[in-house]
């Protein structure tokens, strides 16, 4: 017992801290220094297009030689790169032998800004290049494209060029030479060649050892790489069975098909490690395996229990602006609710979580509230998000719980964000005000949601446990169920799956 609640609280801390993310490319700031020269030079300043390009692979070097066009003529100019993802920095240094080509394929003369920032004397509709692809060393490999020895992770977010201010973001893409391929948010259109509607979610899986499971309803494929200690049948049902709890929660699901990539690391990695991002429709896991069969299993269920939930929040809905504070809160939080729903955890494991939670937002720096870490994810205040996002998850969940007698929970603010700004209905709302107003649509919860959202130093978990059935533990570092809950008490506690616990022995 002592040693399995070790094991679960050392990978909680780990999660916590993963940079486990799908935060899409804020291109703008980094274009700053661009569009100052060329506004002083008074020159004409005009967007990227839709492309049409091919990348060869070159295995040996690790690197990509891509060259393509712009489809709908225009002005076009400059040609630009993302910059840093997700933490890693760097990525525009990775491009180099930059050629621009004019309407005739005559070479037109650019110059380079900063790297990854290029100008050209004239229109130009074509251009080659080759970007070096070594796998980030650290973190980052679930995040930006590597290759190594013929396998690896291609982003068209960070190979091809920006799409930038109201410009298409499509293309379509030639793949060549890379031996065993998968496609997420794209469709095939013949041998090696891709339609991307949108380039910055667009996902290609290199690898020789790729097998595919398909689930028809909810339609979801099953990317596995090589040999695993889980079944492929038991993965499988798990990402169909966790799916099918989310579509429940949110009241319905986005729209697909979905491709769940689960595949190694670059080299040989220790038992423990994992990254994952959710690119448009698309979740990359990449793992280490754990050492037994039920581990494995384990910890490909807590991966994609927080993934998942993406698909839906931020990935199902257009809400313009960034809310990090709030989708990876509610994604670490929503994974455990649903780890309780489907019996994948013990009320026990919920406890701890939250308490781990609890004692990560103490230790956070001062003066930053979540509203601010959102802006500084990156710059070291990741854990804030996590853990303080996740505690105001759950101080929501149980104001909602009191305030409705146990009728209302985040369930129906997620239910109602979800069904109002639905990609498919493109409302494009502000994220914030839209989820405030979410919240404020449920027992009056949308002041508090502000207040936590503003607050700077360490959520006040004391009082947000008053008349919930929790209680502070009695070194007041933790969270535990009171001795003897009421009867309304009781009702909340059950509410999130108290008794789910009790009854079953697993
Ligand atoms: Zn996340």
């Amino acid at each position: 017992m002592f040693s399995a609640k070790g094991v679960l609280i050392e990978k909680q801390l780990f999660y916590l801290f993963a940079k486990l993310k799908s935060m899409r490319a804020n291109a703008g700031i980094h274009l700053i220094a661009l569009a100052a020269v060329l506004v002083a030079a008074g020159a004409t300043f005009s967007y990227g297009q839709a492309i049409d390009a091919e990348i060869r692979l070159d295995a040996q070097s690790n690197s990509v030689e891509v060259s393509g066009r712009f489809l709908d003529a225009g002005e076009v100019r400059n040609i630009a790169f993302e910059h840093d993802f997700a933490g890693v920095s760097g990525l525009a240094e990775r491009i180099s032998r930059m050629r621009t080509l004019g309407a005739n394929g005559q070479e037109v003369a650019s110059k380079v800004f900063a790297p990854g920032e290029y100008a050209a004397a004239e229109t130009i509709s074509a251009f080659s290049y080759s970007v070096r692809l070594d796998a980030p060393d650290r973190t980052g490999q679930a995040h930006v494209s590597w290759l190594k020895n013929g396998r690896g992770v291609l982003f068209l977010g960070d190979i091809l060029p920006l799409v930038l201010g109201k410009a298409s973001s499509s293309a379509t893409v030639r793949i060549i030479n890379a031996k065993g391929i998968s496609v997420g948010g794209c469709s095939s259109l013949t041998e090696g060649k891709y339609a991307c509607a949108d380039r910055a979610s667009a996902v290609f899986i290199i690898s020789p050892d790729l097998r595919t499971m398909k689930i028809p309803d909810p339609a979801l494929n099953l990317l596995i790489e090589g040999a695993w200690n889980f079944d492929d049948d038991a993965a499988a049902k798990e990402a169909a069975e966790l799916f099918e709890t989310y579509r429940s929660v949110f009241g319905g699901a986005p729209q697909g098909p979905f491709d769940i990539v689960i595949m190694k690391f670059a080299d040989e990695t220790p038992p423990g490690r994992f990254e994952a991002d959710t690119r448009g429709r698309t979740i990359v896991i990449l793992s280490s395996d754990a050492p037994f069969k039920s581990q494995s299993l384990q910890r490909l269920s807590l991966q994609l229990r927080h993934e998942l939930f993406h698909l839906w929040l931020p990935n199902g809905v257009a809400l313009a602006g960034r809310y990090d504070w709030f989708y990876e809160g509610a994604a670490l939080y929503m994974a455990s609710r649903v780890g309780l729903m489907t019996n994948r955890i013990r009320f026990d494991d919920f406890v701890s979580q939250l308490s781990t939670a609890i004692a990560f937002d103490r230790t956070s720096p001062k003066g930053v509230s979540l509203a601010m870490a959102g802006d500084t994810r990156w710059q070291g205040n990741a854990t804030t998000i996590y853990a303080r996002g996740m505690l105001a998850a759950f101080i929501l969940d149980l104001e909602l719980l009191k305030r409705s007698k146990a009728k209302h929970s985040l369930e129906h603010v997620l239910r109602k964000l979800f069904n109002d700004h639905d990609r498919r209905k493109g409302s494009k709302a502000e994220a914030v005000p839209a989820i405030l107003d979410a919240f404020a649509a449920f027992d009056d919860t949308g002041r508090l949601a502000k207040e936590l959202l503003e607050r700077s130093e360490p959520l006040n978990v004391a009082a947000a446990l008053e008349n919930s059935g929790f209680e502070l533990s009695d070194s007041g570092r933790g969270l535990k169920v009171k001795e003897k809950p009421n009867s309304r008490e009781k009702a909340i506690l059950n509410k999130l799956g108290y008794n789910n616990w009790r009854k079953l022995s697993r």
